[in-house]
């Protein structure tokens, strides 16, 4: 197993910088996801990693080995893709082999890892059918088993269940967990899923615009985003965020109504964002007055979705409530779970 370390690591397409010097550790047998919206340098950085792509400036190390110039062949990775593509014309044994033939590895050793692989992922009852006679969740699950019976020191993923229904995906995403608390070996995910990032990572770094907002565990970035773009990026739904003013005895929305805040975060007169999650605000009779404007029962929880003056606010609740559109409700936000962001840096505060 192996570690994955980048150093100022830079991506430059002509004149287009597609990742600016981007520094991460991704620790031996670690799960990483690299989280951000469609074009922020995920996969350009992925690529990098794996060699697919050159590295215009800065230094990629795998197992304390410096990888720049090393073709991808010689990096002891293997890459799953959104695309899988399976040879048609051969059977999900032949599939799973292919890469080992080809590097000429034993027949004995083969079967076994082949074998290995299979029960791993459950495709025994699948070693004899074409992908064509394949669901797409068991044609990924083939992709997977591709880059296992490889056994490299570091599997790197480029959004891999982005083709499969909502359904499967959840189901792949407890298998992909489950695999790499049984093998440990280093993982570099890409999603622009936060969810996805959420649930499989131990550390999930935030990207935008070829460079890293943030960071850290899940959960950290939860209950502390550096700012506003990972308050917004993290967390479904999004956290509610109202423009305003600090002052002595609060926050001034620019809608004129006064929210409480933890003191001292910023003097008097800054300009700021306050933000509270939808699951961080109660309903309470006397509180802030607002006006219901769609109820989405999940379940589990019931989405309010609600007007402070001409702010929509989001709400999450567990308990039942009575209240109908177009009538008036209390929203009570939490004073522990207040985020302040400063307006000009977008900085937490
Ligand atoms: P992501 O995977 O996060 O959606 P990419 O890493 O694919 O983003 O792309 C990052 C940026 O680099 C984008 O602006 C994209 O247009 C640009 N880019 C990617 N590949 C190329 C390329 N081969 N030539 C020029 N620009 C590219
Ligand atoms: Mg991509």
């Amino acid at each position: 197993m192996a570690d994955v370390v980048l150093r100022d690591v830079v991506k430059r397409y002509g004149l287009v910088e597609a990742v600016r010097g981007i520094n991460l550790d991704i620790p031996d047998s670690s799960f990483v996801a690299l989280v951000g919206p469609s074009g922020c340098g995920k996969s350009t950085t992925l690529r990098m990693i794996a060699g697919l792509e050159d590295i215009s400036d800065g230094e990629i190390s795998i197992g304390g080995r410096v990888v720049n110039d090393l073709a991808p062949k010689d990096r002891d990775i293997a890459m799953v893709f959104q695309n899988y593509a399976l040879y048609p014309h051969m059977t999900v044994r032949e599939n799973l082999a292919f890469a080992l033939k080809q590097k000429r590895v034993e027949k004995q050793e083969i079967r076994t890892r082949v074998d290995r692989a299979a029960e791993a992922l459950e495709l025994g009852p699948l070693m004899d059918r074409y992908p064509r006679q394949l669901s797409g969740g068991q044609r990924q699950r083939v992709a997977m088993g591709r880059a296992i019976v490889r056994d490299p020191e570091v599997y790197l993923f480029d959004e891999p269940l982005s083709n499969l229904d909502a359904k499967l995906r959840v189901q792949m995403r407890t298998e992909i967990k489950e695999l790499h608390q049984r093998m440990k070996t280093t993982t570099v995910y890409v999603t622009h899923d936060q969810i996805e990032a959420m649930t499989l990572a131990d550390k999930i770094v935030v990207l935008r615009d070829g460079h890293i907002e943030q960071a850290g565990e899940p959960l950290e970035l939860y209950d502390q985003p550096a700012n506003l773009f990972v308050a917004e990026f993290i967390g479904s739904p999004s956290m509610n965020l109202f423009p305003g003013t600090i002052e002595a005895d609060g926050f001034r929305t620019s809608d004129g109504l006064l929210l409480a805040t933890p003191a001292g975060k910023a003097p008097a007169g800054t300009r700021a964002v306050y933000g509270i999650r939808p699951e961080h605000i109660s309903l309470q009779a006397d509180a802030i007055p607002s006006t219901i404007q769609v109820i989405e029962p999940t379940g589990a929880e019931i989405q309010i979705i609600c007007k402070i003056g001409n702010q929509p606010v989001t709400v999450v609740v567990r308990e039942r409530i009575k209240a109908k559109p177009g009538e008036m409700i209390g929203l009570a936000p939490d004073l522990d779970k207040v985020h302040l962001f400063d307006e000009a840096s977008g900085k937490r505060l």
